[in-house]
């Protein structure tokens, strides 16, 4: 573990979030089924890094009721139904948009079910790879915005204005004209409840 995510971690102890970090994929999947018991109930956040881990078909598999919104062949009401009842599950499992060398967690999102899952859940784990790093909160959420936003907008197939260049024009990113991703915007800088909320650093890329 080099210095800076050692300094990432002793950080979070003093905002009352518990930092991991392993080196790879399989660590953090080894962490996350340590951390949450067998008869759990889970609710997840849209996430590449989660789809890269492979973590809810392993959950699934092992018996741990997930409340999944991209299950296959269900409808707009299904999944906003499921969406509502992970934000109320034993655990809630999300990655951030981006991380600063001081703490601070930065989660961007359109509906805001995943603000309020990180905010209300019982229990929250965030996995992120270090690649999502930034040296301060304003590169943070430079990051979200300019590169993983209009990534992720991209992946999604959404009519954002960032989708064409690959920027973000939050100027003329509104309804009607254009479908916005960036509705809500949660900065998590300190925890009230020890031991709620769980950051997994993977010393990998994973994710935008
Ligand atoms: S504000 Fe709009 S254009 Fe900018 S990143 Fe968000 S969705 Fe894309």
């Amino acid at each position: 573990m080099d210095e800076r995510i050692a300094r990432l971690i002793k950080l979070w102890q003093k905002r009352n979030i518990l930092g991991f970090y392993t080196e790879d994929k399989e660590g953090a999947i080894d962490l996350i089924l340590e951390m949450i018991p067998q008869e759990a109930s889970i609710g997840i956040s849209g996430s590449v890094t989660l789809d890269q881990l492979g973590i809810v078909k392993i959950l699934e598999e092992r018996g741990n009721k997930v409340f999944n919104q991209y299950k296959a062949g269900i409808n707009k009401e299904e999944a906003l139904a499921l969406r509502k009842k992970g934000v109320d599950a034993d655990f809630y499992l999300a990655s951030a948009n981006a991380i600063s060398e001081k703490g601070q967690l930065v989660f961007f999102s359109a509906y805001g079910t995943r603000i309020a899952g990180i905010s209300y859940a019982k229990r929250l784990i965030v996995v992120c790879g270090i690649n999502k790093i930034t040296s301060n909160l304003k590169e943070a959420i430079k990051r979200a915005r300019e590169y993983a936003t209009p990534l992720n907008c991209k992946r999604l197939n959404w009519n954002s204005a960032c989708v064409k260049e690959g920027r973000c024009r939050e100027r003329i990113c509104v309804f009607p004209n254009y479908k916005r991703m960036c509705c809500q915007i949660l900065i998590v800088e300190a925890e009230m409840e020890p031991e709620r909320i769980k950051v997994i650093l993977v010393g990998e890329k994973l994710g935008f």
